[in-house]
């Protein structure tokens, strides 16, 4: 057997719910060690480089980058370890192109948005008004405290002397979906479409399953933090995080694939890799998503009882098919925005391959790309068993290569012809096309299917079904996009700040 080595801390993955956990965990002088089964840092946050561009895996409309408050989550992890980043401030989060002619920015400006809208929905102006100025009470009451562990009782009591009515506030809305609101206040239809793609667009199911806390984050924050781009590409968080983290004293090990977790007496006790290395520590954190750390690093165990329930409420989103393209400057007309999402029938809005994802951050940093040209990065929803079998579900057998690179082929026009009518000149001006499927995102981002994160399985109690970071299994934690408060970049974040915090006061870091 090798030799074994002991840490405080081993956390399995480095995405950045699991770098801010270390990260945070290392600046209290514990002794972490990540291990990452990919070549860089990052996960679905990191980055490729081909022909001269470089392309954002997945993320890159980035909250929690903003300087004020307490819910710029992502800054305040980076200077925890004494790094920042440069950032460039997106004026625009989204440009819609929606059925029926619904062609909407959402400007940074918060009255500039509204009026936006309310020029389209004119008899909804006061409904508008009061669905958004709503949605800004629950980021009030975030962003006026210090968000870290609800598992932790002297942190709760502290946190309620010290801003009660905040409190109060949050407990009301934390079983609450959008959807419940936005009905409260506005009845014209379409305006429920478009509050549902709102949602959709980052929490991938309509209004009435999405929980309102999350909703409150978003659709405040981008008038307040705004979205801004970390120049240099999204990858560099996780590599600013990395570097922080080695400065204080933290490890970071790549090629690590983790096999198994090692359990001796209903305890979590140390990772067993793919090269038969073991190593050891006091606590175990899996970044991993709940299906693999469950499913396939503890397959020694019965899965717990409360990880069954989890698994009867939320089921895996599909995943994606990705275009990641270089494309000639002119194909971009005049004032073109950073983010777009286009849908031609509101029929199809969460259908796969209904509603596309577009990302162009050459028009923030230019350097990603060579001179004259941009990056388009587009995605569309899609599920793994599509690209498995020749015919969807039912078929067992798998596509052959010919077969796996034929279908990309088509897919990948049929997305690239409907983005004609935004970018006219598209399919001429293509200079580099990458395409990945579901098959790539699971291969290369270890998530089981590819899958984008958890969704709930039918209408919930807002966030109240999503797990913290202890487990069921002693000396065990998971943090990342399958723990509360869900998916995105500043909420992972938020994950890893109150897993560190659990685990500091265990170990007595804090
Ligand atoms: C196409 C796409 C677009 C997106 N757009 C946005 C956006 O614009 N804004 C936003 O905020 N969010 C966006 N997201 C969501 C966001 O990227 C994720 O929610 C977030 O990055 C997930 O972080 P995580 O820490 O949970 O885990 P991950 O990013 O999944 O990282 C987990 C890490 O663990 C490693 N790992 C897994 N298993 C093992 C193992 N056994 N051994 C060792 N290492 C292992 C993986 O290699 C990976 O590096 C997008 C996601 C996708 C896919």
């Amino acid at each position: 057997m090798p030799l074994m080595q002991k840490f405080d801390v081993i956390i399995i993955g480095s995405g950045i719910g699991g770098l801010v956990t270390a990260t945070q965990l290392a600046a209290k002088g514990a002794k972490v060690l990540v291990l990452e089964r990919y070549l860089i840092p990052g996960g679905s946050a990191g980055y490729f480089e081909r022909q001269g561009y470089r392309f954002d895996v997945g993320a890159s409309m980035i909250f929690g980058l903003g300087h004020d408050g307490t819910t710029n989550l992502l800054t305040r992890a980076l200077s925890a370890v004494n790094v920042s980043l440069e950032t460039i401030p997106d004026p625009v989060q989204i440009h819609y192109h929606l059925p029926n002619g619904l062609n909407l920015k959402v400007y940074r400006a918060y009255e500039k948005f509204l009026d936006a809208l309310t020029a389209y929905f004119p008899h909804e102006s006061r409904g508008i008004r009061s669905f958004y100025d709503e949605c800004w009470k629950v980021f009030n009451c975030l962003n006026s405290m210090d968000l870290l562990s609800l598992e932790e009782p002297r942190y709760l009591m502290r946190v309620f002397l010290q801003h009660p009515l905040a409190c109060l506030g949050l407990a009301k809305y934390l079983p609450q979906n959008v959807g419940h609101l936005a009905r409260r206040y506005i009845q014209d239809p379409q305006l429920l479409k478009f509050i549902d793609m709102e949602c959709y667009c980052w929490s991938v199911v309509p209004a009435n399953m999405t929980p309102m806390i999350n909703a409150g984050m978003v659709f405040s924050d981008r008038h307040y933090g705004g979205v801004n781009y970390p120049k240099g590409g999204v990858g560099q968080i996780a590599q600013k995080l990395v570097e922080g983290l080695v400065a204080a004293g933290g490890k970071i090990q790549y090629r690590a694939r983790v096999t198994e977790i090692l359990i001796e007496d209903g305890i979590a006790v140390g990772v067993l890799l793919a090269d038969n290395q073991i190593y050891r520590a006091k606590r175990i954190v899996s970044n991993a998503t709940r299906w693999d750390t469950f499913e396939k690093l503890l397959v020694q165990q019965e899965m717990p009882l409360n990880e069954k329930k989890w698994q009867q409420r939320y089921e895996k989103s599909p995943s994606f098919l990705s275009l990641h393209m270089g494309v000639k400057a002119e194909v971009l007309p005049r004032g073109t925005e950073c983010h777009h999402i286009s849908l031609e029938d509101w029929e199809k809005m969460t259908a796969p391959g209904g509603t596309i994802f577009v990302s162009i951050p050459t028009l923030l940093d230019p350097d990603l790309a060579p001179p004259g040209y941009h990056i388009i990065h587009t995605f569309t929803p899609q599920w793994y068993a599509d690209w498995r079998s020749a015919n969807s579900r039912c078929a067992p057998q798998s596509l052959s290569p010919s077969e796996y690179e034929a279908k990309k082929k088509v897919a990948a026009s049929s997305i690239i012809n409907r983005l004609e009518k935004i970018f006219p000149g598209l399919n001429a001006g293509l200079d580099c096309l990458e395409v990945g499927t579901p098959r790539t995102h699971r291969r290369f981002l270890g998530r089981q299917d590819g899958t984008y994160g958890p969704i709930p399985r039918r209408k919930l109690h807002g966030l109240l079904g999503m797990p913290f970071n202890r487990t069921a299994i002693k000396g065990l934690y998971c943090v990342g996009d399958s723990t509360f408060p869900g998916q995105g970049l500043n909420a992972v974040a938020f994950s890893g700040f109150a897993c560190a915090h659990r685990i500091a006061v265990d170990l007595g870091f804090s």
